[in-house]
């Protein structure tokens, strides 16, 4: 250790000088602080101590070099405090100059992008997209479409119905059920009442049935339907609309095929199959080793719903068909159960983020 004398007295003040300028914040600065003038331990307190043990002719010399260190440190922390001082942020200051937090930016839910893109397809089309009331009454959602209350059919749907009446638009004078609609079709009636052929539309919307939330079932999803009504209208018009749309949907070389089916509202009905396109009919687990993946159902406009609505259904035919969009979903992303689209668990919705 150095001992009190003129060139000491330099060396520190500059060794302080140098290591206030690095401090990097106000405590730092406090620890060099400490150093020098500290009560234990420090530059200034050894030097006091070497001060008693020195001989007595030396001693007032090596106090006034003390002194000098002792004052000239006092005054150049006294100086760095006020400077610190006049610069600190006020408290509760914002800094203006730091870089702004950004919120994190939503994106659509996968079903609606899904919806979104179907109706993109069928828009180009030139189908029109319209929407309906979820809650309806059953002539719309059964006896317009071809089943009456006694009709067996109605047995498939597992409908909800609702306990208080609304007043239905039948011209009926009983009790009008409401109900859940258990599909978009009776969005298709209310438009053939209030418009003439021809037409085209697409309905989107949630439909609801008494079903268990399981892997592949929700007692509510989504549905779009279509219906195409006009002079002249065939099958082969259906299965070309089909086929061009699931070529932009799936993939550009997928197939369709019709497998016979019944449904009240529809004459001739089919099952709409395509093509698998992760394997091109060879068979794999996503159509489940057949080749061939089931998306909905469709068939040509039964002449009894035509004339619910007032058609001549003489003049006119028309086709319909419907898919779930979950189903296109699933198909769409590889999702193998049905319970992840509802339960807004972002660790999954943030898989779809566009
Ligand atoms: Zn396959």
């Amino acid at each position: 250790m150095s001992l009190p004398d003129q060139a000491a007295v330099e060396s520190h003040i500059a060794a302080f000088e140098r290591e206030l300028a690095d401090a990097k914040s106000v405590r730092d600065a406090q620890t060099v602080r400490d150093r020098y003038l500290g009560r234990k331990n420090s530059v200034v307190a050894a030097w006091m101590q070497s001060i008693g043990a020195a001989p007595a002719d030396q001693k007032k010399n090596m106090g006034r070099y003390a002194n000098e260190l002792k004052q000239a440190i006092e005054a150049r922390w006294q100086a760095y405090a006020e400077r610190a001082q006049a610069t600190a942020r006020p408290a509760g200051a914002v800094d203006v100059t730091l870089p702004g937090r950004v919120p994190p930016l939503g994106h659509r839910h996968p079903l609606t992008i899904v919806r979104d893109q179907l109706e993109s397809i069928f828009t180009r089309m030139g189908f029109a997209v319209v929407e309906g009331p979820e809650a309806e009454d059953d002539w719309h959602c059964f006896d317009a479409l071809n089943m009456p209350p006694e009709h067996p059919a109605r047995d498939m749907q597992d409908t909800l119905y609702l306990a208080t009446p609304i007043k239905g638009e039948s011209g009926r004078d009983d009790d009008v059920r409401t109900l859940l609609r258990t599909h978009t079709s009776s969005m298709q009636i209310r438009y053939m009442q209030a418009h003439q052929p021809p037409l085209r539309i697409v309905v989107p919307g949630r439909v609801y049935r008494r079903d268990d939330l399981d892997l592949t079932h929700s007692p509510a999803c989504g549905q779009i339907e279509a219906l195409l009504v006009g002079e002249g209208i065939s099958l082969a018009d259906l299965k070309g609309t089909l086929l061009a749309f699931a070529r932009q949907m799936f993939s550009p070389t997928v197939r369709v095929r019709f497998r016979p089916s019944f449904f009240p509202y529809t004459e001739p009905s089919a099952e709409i199959d395509l093509s698998c396109w992760q394997c091109d009919g060879a068979g794999c687990p996503m159509c489940k080793k057949s080749g061939w993946i089931e998306i909905g159902g469709c068939g040509m406009v039964h002449p009894a719903v035509f004339e619910a609505v007032g058609y001549d259904a003489e003049k006119y035919t028309g086709f319909a068909w419907g898919i779930g969009i979950e189903r296109v979903a699933i198909l769409r992303y590889q999702v193998e159960d049905i319970r992840l689209f509802y339960e807004h668990d972002l660790r999954f919705l943030e898989q779809f983020p566009y």
